[in-house]
């Protein structure tokens, strides 16, 4: 059977990523999304096993050593990592993988995964970025200029992705992640056409 492929998809916190891999799934629905690890708190609503894999500091170094991660971030000051064990089970089985993760986690893929597309999902402007961090209720004045330092750091990393897709409308953006990944299809030599 012809191995699944893998596409990343980064981009700052508040650019609207979870949104438009749900607008993406519609439309792929045969996309899979292997749970991660991480280390933060589940958030009203989150179930551990569907969100995340939610584990405490001291778990997830004991995964670590035990070779469980493709890559592992501190991101907003939380570890995250994925779990190649669920990545590889799906890949072989001929699945395609999304994986939603920081620019640090991607950079580490880049060289593992040479046959992987890598998206970066970025806001029409850095201000409509920041005014969608204000609007975010959850986080507080602290966590929300942290997550400014950090979406100014990961904006300054697009560069190296494949693909820079702009969400300025949500639809748009996922037609156009779609027609990436269905047309890259032809780009890999493992894959059927
Ligand atoms: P959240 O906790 O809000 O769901 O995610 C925060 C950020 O962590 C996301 O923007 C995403 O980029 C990153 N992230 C989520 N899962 C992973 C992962 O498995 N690995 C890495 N490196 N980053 C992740």
């Amino acid at each position: 059977m012809a191995r699944g492929r893998l596409v990343v998809l980064s981009g700052p916190s508040g650019v609207g990523k979870d949104t438009v891999i749900q607008a993406v799934r519609r439309r792929l629905p045969e996309l899979q999304r292997p749970v991660a690890y991480t280390t933060r708190a589940p958030r009203p609503g989150e179930e551990d096993g569907r969100e995340y894999s939610f584990v405490s500091p001291d778990e997830f170094l004991r995964l670590r050593e035990g070779g469980e991660f493709l890559e592992t971030a501190t991101v907003h000051g939380n570890l995250y990592g994925t779990s190649k064990r669920r990545v590889e089970e799906l890949l072989q089985r001929g699945r395609d993988v999304l994986l939603k993760i920081d620019v640090q986690g991607a950079s580490q893929l880049q060289a593992d995964q040479p046959d992987a597309t890598f998206i970066f999902l970025a806001p029409p402007s850095r201000e409509v970025l920041l005014a969608r961090l204000r609007e975010r209720a959850t986080e507080s004045p602290a966590e929300l200029a942290r997550r400014t330092e950090d979406a100014d750091r990961e904006l300054a990393q697009s560069g190296w992705y494949h693909h820079l897709v702009v969400n300025d409308e949500v639809e748009r953006a996922a037609d156009e992640v779609v027609r990436i990944l269905t047309g890259d299809r032809a780009r890999s030599p493992r894959l059927p056409q």
